[in-house]
């Protein structure tokens, strides 16, 4: 099927809910065996990234604290910063804010990873990368009044410290999580898959930020992909004689963030000029008005958040609402029973799923599978699927409520996976979001390391296919 007919195909069918039935997992099996069967080509997911090696090196120079990570490294970004440690105060929260690093020593040490120079080392998202989706009143709250910091963590102590401190020691380190989703997600689309041992803020969005998260980094990846991909889309017509849209390819180059409102009149703009059937004059009027948008638009994105966090991810849905980017679609499986319960945010959700506290695996896993069969029915093809990978899902966990197993955790990724490489054939950049029971970083390290040996994402790495750990049912 075109592209173009399978986009006007869905677009009727959005915001559907799926049923409470659970689908049949033997049909969920049978799509994926024949979506395998139909292109027994391709079996790894570089087959399914988007650009060239290196294609986005200069996009994201400002984001990767080294080179462009080369072969031999992984697409893993992580950074020792992501853990935030205050004097004990942050274990007043039940985040364990020191998950990210436990996670990259067990990898280590059951020889998942060959060694950490394996990994890709991010920078922090600056506060001008940050303006490309949040509002400058609420970035100068954040970067400079201790009552945000507060509200966002939900660590009342924080208020008393010096506000210098508190941005050394909390803030910085959540930038660092935004750039290392920014970067996961272009090298997702540049081998087929990357994971984030962080990020994943659902519930922050423009001018807020809440529930542990302050800045949307889901979002701020997603604008910045396209326009990397736009950049490398218009350097390659360039390349090849034909004529770019004058301008578009520089400001995504300089990194520029375009301001929201600019950003979002183009992002119509290739839409547009489509429906008048790509004559001359859309392209001319393409060309004079977005330029700078078309590259904000990178040719036409479409992103699918598959959001398996045990809360609702208002905070993108806010944002996509407020943005107006009918390319981003969701997918959102929840405890409809807990905070944050965002009426609003809701409409942004096209396939919605909630669950009931205490769901286990049996029923989570079959409402998941309906959930993606419908996604592959009803969504357009993704060029991108970012998987919010939250783990307080955990049967045991104070803030998600839900009773999923350790091993179901491993299995409710790998199907994720499964999906995004055989069904959507689109990369996946995984992000890890909230979990907040005692085993969540083991659980995570469990997951990952049985990813690695499925899908042999580390060619010549000592570990094999592990057994998930037994406890945090
Ligand atoms: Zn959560």
């Amino acid at each position: 099927m075109e592209p173009g007919a399978e986009t006007a195909a869905c677009a009727p069918a959005r915001y559907v809910t799926v049923p409470d039935a659970p689908s049949s997992p033997a049909a969920a099996a049978a799509a994926t065996a024949a979506a395998t069967a139909a292109d027994p080509a391709t079996s790894g997911f570089g087959a399914v990234a988007r650009v060239a090696p290196g294609a986005l090196a200069a996009s994201y120079a400002d984001l990767c604290a080294a080179a462009w990570p080369g072969p031999e490294q992984l697409p893993v970004v992580y950074h020792p910063n992501y853990n935030i440690s205050f004097f004990g105060i942050e274990k007043l929260h039940p985040f364990d804010a020191g998950k990210f690093a436990k996670v990259v020593k067990t990898l280590n040490r059951d020889g998942v990873l060959r060694s950490d120079t394996q990994l890709v080392t991010p920078r922090e998202a600056t506060p001008e990368l940050l303006a490309d989706v949040h509002t400058a009143d609420y970035l100068h709250r954040i970067h400079n009044h201790n009552f945000t910091v507060v509200q966002v963590t939900e660590l009342a102590p924080l208020a008393m410290l010096p506000n210098k401190l508190l941005q050394w020691r909390v803030v910085a380190p959540m930038r660092m999580h935004v750039g290392g989703t920014m970067l996961a997600m272009g090298l997702a689309l540049e081998r087929g898959w990357a994971v984030n041992v962080g990020g994943g803020m659902h519930h922050a969005s423009a001018d807020r930020g809440m529930g542990w998260c302050p800045f949307d980094d889901i979002v701020l990846g997603v604008r910045r992909a396209r326009r990397a991909v736009a950049t490398a889309e218009a350097a390659a017509a360039a390349g090849a004689g034909a004529a770019a849209p004058e301008g578009a390819g520089a400001a995504a180059a300089a990194g520029a963030a375009t301001p929201a409102g600019q950003a979002d009149a183009a992002a119509g703009a290739p839409a547009a000029a489509a429906q008048v059937g790509g004559t001359a004059a859309a392209a001319a009027a393409f060309a004079t008005t977005a330029a700078v948008g078309a590259a904000a638009a990178g040719g036409g994105l479409k992103v699918l958040v598959i959001d398996l966090d045990a809360h609702q991810g208002n905070g993108v849905g806010r944002d996509k609402l407020a943005l107006g980017d009918g390319q981003l679609y969701i997918l959102d499986m929840y405890n409809g029973g807990i905070f944050p319960r965002d009426d609003e945010a809701k409409a942004a959700i096209d396939i919605k799923v909630e669950l009931k506290s205490g769901t286990e695996d049996d029923v989570y896993l079959n409402r998941l599978r309906a959930a993606l069969e419908r996604a592959a029915l009803v969504l357009p093809r993704p060029d991108l699927v970012v998987y919010n990978a939250g783990t307080d899902v955990l049967a045991g966990d104070p803030l998600g409520r839900l009773g999923v197993s350790a091993a179901g955790v491993v299995e409710r990724d790998e199907l994720v996976w499964r999906w995004c490489r055989d069904v959507a054939r689109a990369p996946i950049a995984m992000l890890l979001s909230g979990g907040y029971a005692r085993d969540s970083a083991a659980v995570i390290a469990a997951s990952l390391a049985n990813l690695f040996a499925k899908f042999d994402l580390n060619p010549g790495a000592a570990a094999a296919a592990p057994a998930a750990p037994s406890s945090g049912a």
